[in-house]
Protein backbone atom coordinates (compact mmCIF):
# COMPACT_ATOMS: atom_id res chain seq x y z
CA UNK A 1 0.00 0.00 0.00
CA UNK A 2 1.09 3.45 -0.85
CA UNK A 3 0.07 6.41 0.93
CA UNK A 4 0.35 9.91 0.86
CA UNK A 5 3.04 10.22 3.20
CA UNK A 6 4.88 7.85 5.57
CA UNK A 7 6.69 8.61 8.83
CA UNK A 8 10.45 8.86 8.38
CA UNK A 9 12.03 6.82 10.88
CA UNK A 10 15.36 7.31 12.21
CA UNK A 11 17.08 3.80 13.76
CA UNK A 12 16.18 2.67 16.25
CA UNK A 13 19.61 2.52 17.92
CA UNK A 14 19.83 6.23 17.05
CA UNK A 15 16.30 6.88 18.83
CA UNK A 16 17.96 5.00 22.01
CA UNK A 17 20.95 6.55 21.99
CA UNK A 18 19.11 10.00 22.63
CA UNK A 19 16.51 8.34 24.92
CA UNK A 20 19.67 6.89 26.96
CA UNK A 21 20.39 10.45 28.04
CA UNK A 22 16.62 10.83 29.71
CA UNK A 23 16.96 7.40 31.47
CA UNK A 24 20.47 8.77 32.78
CA UNK A 25 19.01 12.28 34.03
CA UNK A 26 15.40 10.47 35.18
CA UNK A 27 14.03 13.26 33.11
CA UNK A 28 11.07 12.91 30.63
CA UNK A 29 9.34 16.72 30.62
CA UNK A 30 9.44 20.32 32.08
CA UNK A 31 12.22 21.42 28.69
CA UNK A 32 14.48 18.92 29.74
CA UNK A 33 18.52 19.04 28.22
CA UNK A 34 17.07 17.42 24.73
CA UNK A 35 14.21 19.74 23.79
CA UNK A 36 16.74 22.80 24.29
CA UNK A 37 19.33 20.29 22.52
CA UNK A 38 16.95 20.63 19.90
CA UNK A 39 15.66 24.33 20.10
CA UNK A 40 19.34 25.36 19.96
CA UNK A 41 19.97 23.13 16.61
CA UNK A 42 16.64 24.32 15.20
CA UNK A 43 17.88 28.14 15.90
CA UNK A 44 21.37 27.75 15.01
CA UNK A 45 20.62 25.73 11.65
CA UNK A 46 18.38 28.14 9.80
CA UNK A 47 19.13 31.34 12.14
CA UNK A 48 16.09 31.54 13.82
CA UNK A 49 15.29 34.74 16.41
CA UNK A 50 13.84 33.00 18.70
CA UNK A 51 11.83 29.53 18.94
CA UNK A 52 9.98 27.36 21.90
CA UNK A 53 9.13 23.62 20.86
CA UNK A 54 5.55 22.93 21.63
CA UNK A 55 3.17 19.18 21.97
CA UNK A 56 1.86 20.09 18.79
CA UNK A 57 1.28 22.49 16.11
CA UNK A 58 -2.46 23.56 17.04
CA UNK A 59 -2.14 24.96 20.85
CA UNK A 60 0.72 27.37 19.23
CA UNK A 61 -2.19 28.71 16.65
CA UNK A 62 -4.31 29.16 20.11
CA UNK A 63 -1.69 30.76 22.01
CA UNK A 64 -0.58 33.61 19.24
CA UNK A 65 -4.95 34.35 19.08
CA UNK A 66 -5.25 34.25 22.66
CA UNK A 67 -2.65 36.87 22.49
CA UNK A 68 -2.84 39.35 19.59
CA UNK A 69 -6.57 38.15 18.40
CA UNK A 70 -8.34 39.80 20.79
CA UNK A 71 -11.77 38.31 20.11
CA UNK A 72 -11.86 40.06 17.53
CA UNK A 73 -11.72 39.66 13.65
CA UNK A 74 -9.13 37.57 12.12
CA UNK A 75 -8.53 37.88 8.06
CA UNK A 76 -7.36 33.80 7.26
CA UNK A 77 -7.83 31.66 4.08
CA UNK A 78 -10.46 29.53 3.52
CA UNK A 79 -7.23 26.71 1.77
CA UNK A 80 -5.43 25.09 4.69
CA UNK A 81 -6.31 22.34 7.34
CA UNK A 82 -8.90 22.57 9.41
CA UNK A 83 -6.52 23.87 12.45
CA UNK A 84 -6.49 26.95 11.09
CA UNK A 85 -10.20 27.98 11.43
CA UNK A 86 -11.18 26.39 14.14
CA UNK A 87 -7.90 27.80 16.68
CA UNK A 88 -9.92 30.63 15.60
CA UNK A 89 -13.47 29.93 16.47
CA UNK A 90 -11.80 28.31 19.74
CA UNK A 91 -10.25 31.69 20.68
CA UNK A 92 -13.36 33.01 20.44
CA UNK A 93 -12.69 35.13 17.41
CA UNK A 94 -13.93 35.50 14.08
CA UNK A 95 -12.84 33.85 10.98
CA UNK A 96 -13.17 36.71 8.18
CA UNK A 97 -11.77 34.70 5.19
CA UNK A 98 -10.34 35.95 2.16
CA UNK A 99 -9.80 34.04 -1.05
CA UNK A 100 -6.63 32.40 -2.46
CA UNK A 101 -4.23 33.02 -5.27
CA UNK A 102 -4.62 30.39 -7.82
CA UNK A 103 -1.36 29.72 -8.14
CA UNK A 104 0.12 29.98 -5.06
CA UNK A 105 -2.84 28.86 -3.30
CA UNK A 106 -2.10 30.95 -0.50
CA UNK A 107 -4.40 34.38 1.00
CA UNK A 108 -4.69 36.53 -2.13
CA UNK A 109 -2.78 39.83 -0.27
CA UNK A 110 -4.72 41.83 -3.11
CA UNK A 111 -7.68 41.31 -2.07
CA UNK A 112 -6.96 41.20 1.87
CA UNK A 113 -7.52 45.13 2.74
CA UNK A 114 -11.84 45.32 1.47
CA UNK A 115 -12.09 42.27 4.36
CA UNK A 116 -10.65 44.77 6.90
CA UNK A 117 -13.24 46.75 9.54
CA UNK A 118 -12.87 48.51 13.05
CA UNK A 119 -12.98 44.99 14.42
CA UNK A 120 -10.38 42.96 12.87
CA UNK A 121 -7.32 42.90 15.01
CA UNK A 122 -5.28 39.96 13.24
CA UNK A 123 -3.90 38.19 9.84
CA UNK A 124 -3.77 34.67 10.38
CA UNK A 125 -2.81 33.39 6.79
CA UNK A 126 -0.96 29.40 5.81
CA UNK A 127 2.02 29.14 3.97
CA UNK A 128 0.27 25.77 1.73
CA UNK A 129 2.42 23.17 1.21
CA UNK A 130 5.79 25.28 2.44
CA UNK A 131 4.82 28.16 -0.63
CA UNK A 132 5.70 31.32 1.19
CA UNK A 133 2.48 33.84 1.20
CA UNK A 134 3.13 36.93 0.02
CA UNK A 135 5.05 38.32 3.00
CA UNK A 136 6.29 41.29 2.18
CA UNK A 137 2.74 42.71 0.81
CA UNK A 138 0.86 41.28 3.76
CA UNK A 139 3.52 43.34 5.95
CA UNK A 140 2.79 46.29 4.48
CA UNK A 141 -0.97 45.88 4.80
CA UNK A 142 -0.76 45.15 8.57
CA UNK A 143 1.74 48.09 9.56
CA UNK A 144 -1.27 50.47 7.86
CA UNK A 145 -3.89 49.09 9.50
CA UNK A 146 -2.24 48.44 12.87
CA UNK A 147 -3.29 44.89 13.02
CA UNK A 148 -1.03 41.82 14.29
CA UNK A 149 0.33 38.95 11.68
CA UNK A 150 0.07 35.43 12.50
CA UNK A 151 1.61 32.47 9.46
CA UNK A 152 0.28 29.20 10.43
CA UNK A 153 3.90 27.28 9.01
CA UNK A 154 3.07 24.18 9.83
CA UNK A 155 4.12 22.56 6.14
CA UNK A 156 7.57 24.72 6.01
CA UNK A 157 10.25 23.33 7.88
CA UNK A 158 13.65 24.05 6.21
CA UNK A 159 11.61 26.82 4.07
CA UNK A 160 13.23 29.96 3.71
CA UNK A 161 12.51 33.25 1.38
CA UNK A 162 15.15 35.61 0.46
CA UNK A 163 17.89 33.80 2.04
CA UNK A 164 15.82 34.37 5.81
CA UNK A 165 14.19 31.18 7.64
CA UNK A 166 10.26 32.02 7.36
CA UNK A 167 9.88 31.10 10.49
CA UNK A 168 11.54 34.91 11.04
CA UNK A 169 8.13 36.33 9.49
CA UNK A 170 5.00 37.51 11.20
CA UNK A 171 4.57 38.60 14.76
CA UNK A 172 4.00 35.21 15.60
CA UNK A 173 5.03 31.81 13.24
CA UNK A 174 4.00 28.89 14.48
CA UNK A 175 5.03 24.70 13.09
CA UNK A 176 3.95 21.30 13.30
CA UNK A 177 6.35 18.67 14.07
CA UNK A 178 3.35 16.00 13.52
CA UNK A 179 4.48 12.36 11.96
CA UNK A 180 3.16 13.23 8.61
CA UNK A 181 4.96 16.15 8.74
CA UNK A 182 8.68 16.60 6.98
CA UNK A 183 9.97 16.94 10.17
CA UNK A 184 8.58 15.61 13.49
CA UNK A 185 8.83 14.53 16.63
CA UNK A 186 5.72 12.09 16.69
CA UNK A 187 3.49 14.51 17.65
CA UNK A 188 4.99 18.17 18.52
CA UNK A 189 5.33 21.79 16.97
CA UNK A 190 7.19 25.22 17.50
CA UNK A 191 6.43 28.73 17.78
CA UNK A 192 8.53 31.64 16.82
CA UNK A 193 8.70 35.11 16.93
CA UNK A 194 10.66 38.05 16.53
CA UNK A 195 9.97 40.76 19.20
CA UNK A 196 11.43 39.88 23.03
CA UNK A 197 8.60 40.91 25.28
CA UNK A 198 6.46 39.01 23.03
CA UNK A 199 8.53 35.88 23.16
CA UNK A 200 8.58 36.09 26.90
CA UNK A 201 4.81 35.96 26.81
CA UNK A 202 4.58 33.08 24.30
CA UNK A 203 6.82 31.11 26.68
CA UNK A 204 4.80 31.58 30.34
CA UNK A 205 1.56 31.27 28.54
CA UNK A 206 3.61 27.64 27.17
CA UNK A 207 3.79 26.40 30.83
CA UNK A 208 0.36 27.38 32.72
CA UNK A 209 2.15 31.05 33.50
CA UNK A 210 4.58 29.93 35.58
CA UNK A 211 6.92 32.94 37.08
CA UNK A 212 8.85 30.78 39.28
CA UNK A 213 7.26 27.76 41.08
CA UNK A 214 5.02 30.14 43.30
CA UNK A 215 4.04 33.02 40.92
CA UNK A 216 2.23 33.79 37.73
CA UNK A 217 3.44 35.98 35.30
CA UNK A 218 -0.41 36.21 33.81
CA UNK A 219 -2.78 33.40 32.58
CA UNK A 220 -1.32 30.16 30.38
CA UNK A 221 -2.28 26.32 29.35
CA UNK A 222 0.25 23.38 28.97
CA UNK A 223 1.75 23.34 25.55
CA UNK A 224 5.04 21.23 26.82
CA UNK A 225 6.83 18.63 25.04
CA UNK A 226 8.47 15.36 26.14
CA UNK A 227 11.83 14.13 26.09
CA UNK A 228 10.57 11.43 24.52
CA UNK A 229 9.27 13.35 21.47
CA UNK A 230 12.62 15.61 21.59
CA UNK A 231 14.61 12.63 21.48
CA UNK A 232 12.75 11.58 18.26
CA UNK A 233 13.33 15.09 16.67
CA UNK A 234 16.75 15.07 17.50
CA UNK A 235 16.95 11.59 15.73
CA UNK A 236 15.36 12.54 12.63
CA UNK A 237 17.21 15.68 12.76
CA UNK A 238 20.32 14.21 12.14
CA UNK A 239 18.79 12.44 8.49
CA UNK A 240 17.39 15.96 7.45
CA UNK A 241 19.92 16.20 4.09
CA UNK A 242 18.61 13.06 3.45
CA UNK A 243 15.33 13.32 4.08
CA UNK A 244 15.09 16.96 1.70
CA UNK A 245 17.49 15.58 -1.32
CA UNK A 246 15.16 11.64 -1.19
CA UNK A 247 12.03 14.11 -1.55
CA UNK A 248 13.40 16.66 -4.44
CA UNK A 249 14.28 13.41 -6.14
CA UNK A 250 10.25 12.00 -5.69
CA UNK A 251 9.36 15.94 -6.75
CA UNK A 252 11.25 15.75 -9.60
CA UNK A 253 9.95 12.70 -11.37
CA UNK A 254 6.86 13.81 -10.77
CA UNK A 255 7.72 17.82 -12.82
CA UNK A 256 9.74 15.33 -15.05
CA UNK A 257 6.42 12.74 -15.80
CA UNK A 258 3.36 13.84 -15.59
CA UNK A 259 1.42 15.50 -18.37
CA UNK A 260 0.97 19.08 -17.10
CA UNK A 261 -0.65 20.08 -20.16
CA UNK A 262 -3.61 18.23 -18.52
CA UNK A 263 -2.57 18.86 -14.80
CA UNK A 264 -1.07 21.64 -12.89
CA UNK A 265 0.99 21.86 -10.08
CA UNK A 266 1.31 24.59 -7.50
CA UNK A 267 3.71 27.49 -8.45
CA UNK A 268 6.32 28.28 -6.08
CA UNK A 269 7.04 31.59 -4.79
CA UNK A 270 9.96 33.63 -6.25
CA UNK A 271 13.11 33.89 -4.36
CA UNK A 272 11.67 30.47 -2.39
CA UNK A 273 13.93 27.98 -1.32
CA UNK A 274 11.09 24.99 -0.51
CA UNK A 275 11.17 21.92 1.32
CA UNK A 276 9.81 19.58 -1.47
CA UNK A 277 6.89 19.01 1.74
CA UNK A 278 3.99 17.99 -0.96
CA UNK A 279 3.40 17.46 -4.46
CA UNK A 280 -0.05 18.94 -5.27
CA UNK A 281 -2.10 18.03 -8.52
CA UNK A 282 -5.11 20.60 -9.85
CA UNK A 283 -7.26 18.64 -12.18
CA UNK A 284 -9.67 20.04 -14.20
CA UNK A 285 -12.67 18.62 -12.50
CA UNK A 286 -13.98 17.05 -9.64
CA UNK A 287 -14.77 14.00 -11.74
CA UNK A 288 -11.62 13.95 -12.84
CA UNK A 289 -10.18 13.98 -9.96
CA UNK A 290 -12.60 11.28 -8.59
CA UNK A 291 -11.91 8.92 -11.75
CA UNK A 292 -8.07 9.34 -11.06
CA UNK A 293 -8.73 8.77 -7.17
CA UNK A 294 -10.36 5.18 -7.94
CA UNK A 295 -8.15 3.92 -10.51
CA UNK A 296 -5.47 4.82 -7.79
CA UNK A 297 -7.03 3.33 -4.71
CA UNK A 298 -7.85 0.20 -7.23
CA UNK A 299 -3.80 -0.50 -7.38
CA UNK A 300 -3.55 0.29 -3.53
CA UNK A 301 -2.37 3.69 -3.95
CA UNK A 302 -3.84 6.07 -1.61
CA UNK A 303 -3.54 10.10 -2.19
CA UNK A 304 -5.01 12.85 -0.13
CA UNK A 305 -7.35 15.18 -0.89
CA UNK A 306 -5.46 18.15 0.90
CA UNK A 307 -7.19 20.52 1.27
CA UNK A 308 -11.04 19.64 1.18
CA UNK A 309 -13.46 20.97 1.88
CA UNK A 310 -12.78 24.60 1.54
CA UNK A 311 -12.92 25.94 5.11
CA UNK A 312 -15.67 28.57 4.87
CA UNK A 313 -18.32 25.68 3.71
CA UNK A 314 -17.59 23.64 7.28
CA UNK A 315 -21.11 23.80 9.06
CA UNK A 316 -19.53 25.29 12.27
CA UNK A 317 -17.82 27.65 10.06
CA UNK A 318 -20.30 29.31 7.88
CA UNK A 319 -18.37 31.81 6.15
CA UNK A 320 -19.01 33.92 2.54
CA UNK A 321 -18.13 31.85 -0.96
CA UNK A 322 -14.79 31.89 -2.18
CA UNK A 323 -14.72 30.98 -5.52
CA UNK A 324 -11.33 30.58 -5.99
CA UNK A 325 -10.44 28.02 -2.97
CA UNK A 326 -14.00 25.93 -3.21
CA UNK A 327 -12.87 25.37 -7.08
CA UNK A 328 -9.21 24.34 -6.33
CA UNK A 329 -10.46 22.52 -2.98
CA UNK A 330 -12.62 20.71 -5.14
CA UNK A 331 -10.05 19.77 -8.16
CA UNK A 332 -6.69 19.17 -6.07
CA UNK A 333 -5.22 15.96 -4.01
CA UNK A 334 -1.41 15.93 -2.72
CA UNK A 335 0.19 12.54 -4.07
CA UNK A 336 2.37 10.34 -2.60
CA UNK A 337 5.90 11.70 -1.37
CA UNK A 338 8.20 10.11 1.37
CA UNK A 339 11.56 9.15 1.86
CA UNK A 340 11.64 5.07 0.08
CA UNK A 341 9.57 5.42 -2.61
CA UNK A 342 10.54 3.62 -5.46
CA UNK A 343 11.06 4.51 -8.78
CA UNK A 344 8.50 1.53 -9.71
CA UNK A 345 6.03 2.78 -7.46
CA UNK A 346 6.21 6.63 -9.39
CA UNK A 347 5.93 5.21 -12.51
CA UNK A 348 2.56 3.16 -11.48
CA UNK A 349 1.42 6.57 -10.25
CA UNK A 350 2.33 8.57 -12.85
CA UNK A 351 1.27 6.24 -15.63
CA UNK A 352 -2.61 5.62 -14.06
CA UNK A 353 -2.68 9.77 -13.95
CA UNK A 354 -1.66 10.22 -17.54
CA UNK A 355 -3.67 7.23 -19.09
CA UNK A 356 -6.89 9.10 -17.54
CA UNK A 357 -5.27 12.82 -18.17
C1 LIG B 1 -0.76 19.73 10.57
C2 LIG B 1 -1.32 21.10 10.52
C3 LIG B 1 -1.71 21.79 11.69
C4 LIG B 1 -1.83 21.13 13.02
O1 LIG B 1 -0.69 20.60 13.52
P1 LIG B 1 -0.75 19.47 14.66
O2 LIG B 1 0.67 19.32 15.06
O3 LIG B 1 -1.34 18.24 14.06
O4 LIG B 1 -1.60 20.02 15.77
C5 LIG B 1 -2.09 23.12 11.57
N1 LIG B 1 -2.11 23.74 10.37
C6 LIG B 1 -1.78 23.10 9.23
C7 LIG B 1 -1.81 23.85 7.94
C8 LIG B 1 -1.40 21.76 9.27
O5 LIG B 1 -1.12 21.11 8.12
Amino acid sequence: MINVTKTFLPTIEAYQSYLNRAWEKVWLTNRGELTLELENKIKETYKINNIIITNNGTIPLQIALKLLGNQGEIITTPFSYVATTSAIIWENCKPVFVDIHPEYLSIDESKIEAAITPKTTAILATHVFGNPCHVDAIEKIAKKHNLSVIYDAAHCFGVTYNNNSIFNYGNISTCSFHATKIFHTGEGGAMFCNDKDLYHKLFYSHNFGHKGPLDFHGLGINAKISELQSAMGLAVFDNLDHIFSERKKVVEFYLNNLNFDALATMKIRENTEWNYSYFPVIFNSEEELLKVQKKLNEAEIFPRRYFYPSLNTIEFVKGETMPISESIASRIVCLPLYVGLENEQLKQITEIINSIC
